[in-house]
């Protein structure tokens, strides 16, 4: 259990010390049957338990620990259009442009849908709009705007280009050379929106199962997933497991392990700074993230902490002197932050494919899986549970469209993968700083 061995160092979470979890659902410890077996309560497996029971079948989810434990309670809360340039250059590449057009609009659609069940289940996770897309250099600012130029003519969604004299005006940071406005995307409290959904799939009849892993799955006609002290028979399984899957089963699904790597990024949060000063450094408080290729992201929490993540860690271990590190980082965007203590820090990992864009599909026509998210998971996961859903009710047309985006596993297989990407993230760092 290498991951959530590592991912323990640091278990000093903001956003688990800012809310108040329900008590937990029993573990499974029985034989039980559902039309749905649904594996992993994150965004992903939490959206598809939902909008399974909102369609009427009956659905029992598996979560290894606690509803939100993964990524979908750890992460920069950035609800973000669209797959990241790298994972739309992948879809482009493959896809004609109509299809291409399609993949996009679900990732707007994702955005919308997303807002719509904080309203239609009164989730308070303090929804934000607005991300701002910052450039550190005039090198920097050129792909930026070439993406934005991309992005406004191909898929008529609307952008704002903030240049070199304005950009003061949205951030007090001396450290970004221009930058982009996306009034659509937005950020929110993960947490607080995962266990809002959670408590949503149980009040429409979900069965929710906690501190429960699955560690065996027998394929058939019926699926078997089978957990220490039961198991579920079920027409359908639906595989959510994230990074975290092979960590209580070899065999649950070898095949995806290969095509997804877990890259560690680690966030720290400040103490309160207080609202006058939280709204001096930026007026919008929108989410932030630079372009470079390790980034950083950082946004301002409700309480006016100021949120900040890196992408610093290749490896599933825990870099040292990590707070320190990222602390600097911050620094390096807001020196004026320097009389604040850091409270909090805490990490998680990204699930990225080789070309980063998302992965799902069909390991049996029962058997479907969501993974892949590559660091763009908040919204789009909403829309993955939607239409795995649609798919078992008998509409695969737009779940297919995704199925298509051909994947390959990482050089060297499920053991090599993280010295490889090691090796690639190295030269991107160095590309960046150049
Ligand atoms: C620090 C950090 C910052 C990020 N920032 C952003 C951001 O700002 N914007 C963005 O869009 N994305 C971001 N991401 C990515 C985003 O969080 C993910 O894409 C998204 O949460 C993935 O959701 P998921 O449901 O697939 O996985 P998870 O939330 O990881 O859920 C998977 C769940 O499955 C459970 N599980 C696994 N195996 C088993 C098993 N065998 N049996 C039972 N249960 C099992 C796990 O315990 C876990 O709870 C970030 C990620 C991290 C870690």
């Amino acid at each position: 259990m290498l991951l959530k061995k590592e991912l323990g160092v640091i278990e000093n979470s903001y956003y688990e010390a800012s809310v108040v979890r329900p008590p937990p659902f029993a573990p499974l410890a029985d034989r039980i049957s559902a039309d749905v077996c649904v594996v992993g309560g994150g965004f992903a497996g939490v959206s598809a338990a939902l909008e399974l029971a909102l369609r009427g079948y009956s659905v029992v989810l598996l979560e290894a620990q606690r509803i939100g434990w993964g990524a979908s309670g750890r992460n920069g809360g950035q609800a973000i259009v669209g797959f990241g340039a790298e994972g739309e250059h992948a879809i482009e590449s493959q896809f004609s442009a109509e299809d291409a057009r399609r993949t996009w609009d679900i990732t707007v659609e994702g955005l919308q849908f997303l807002r719509e069940r904080i309203d239609r289940y009164a989730i308070h996770c303090d929804y934000t709009p607005g991300y701002l897309n910052l450039a550190v250099t005039a090198s920097k600012s050129r792909v930026l705007d070439a993406w934005a130029q991309h992005v406004m003519r191909v898929y008529d969604y609307p952008l704002q280009w903030i240049g070199p004299a304005e950009i003061g005006h949205w951030i007090a940071s001396d450290r970004f050379h221009s930058g982009v406005f996306d009034t659509h995307s937005g950020h929110l409290h993960p947490l607080k929106y995962c266990l809002g959904l959670g408590a949503a799939a149980r009040v429409a009849g979900v069965q929710i199962y906690e501190n429960s892993a699955v560690y065996f799955v027998q394929r058939g006609d019926h699926p078997v997933v089978k957990t220490a002290q039961g198991e579920v028979v079920c027409r359908f399984l639906v595989l959510a497991g994230n990074v975290y899957m092979g960590e209580y089963g070899d065999d649950i699904a070898p095949e995806l392990t290969a095509r997804i790597m877990p890259v560690g990024t680690y966030m720290i949060a400040t103490d309160p700074m207080g609202k006058e000063r939280a709204d001096a450094l930026m007026r919008q408080r929108p989410a932030v993230s630079d372009n470079n290729f390790v980034l950083d992201y950082f946004r301002l929490s409700a309480d006016h902490r100021l949120l900040f993540g890196a992408g610093d860690s290749y490896s599933a271990t825990t870099p040292r002197n990590l707070v320190e590190r990222i602390r600097k980082r911050m620094l390096g965007v807001f020196p004026q932050l320097a009389d604040l203590s850091v409270p909090y820090a805490w990490g998680g990992f990204v699930d990225i494919t080789m070309n980063r864009a998302p992965n799902f599909g069909r390991l049996d026509p029962n058997i479907y899986y969501l993974q892949g998210f590559s660091g763009h998971g908040v919204a789009l996961t909403g829309m993955a549970g939607k239409l795995v859903a649609e798919t078992i009710a008998g509409q695969a047309e737009r779940f297919d469209l995704f199925s298509r985006i051909k994947h390959h596993a990482f050089p060297g297989g499920a053991s090599m993968r993280t010295p490889a990407l090691v090796l690639g993230m190295l030269y991107y760092r160095l590309r960046d700083l150049l």
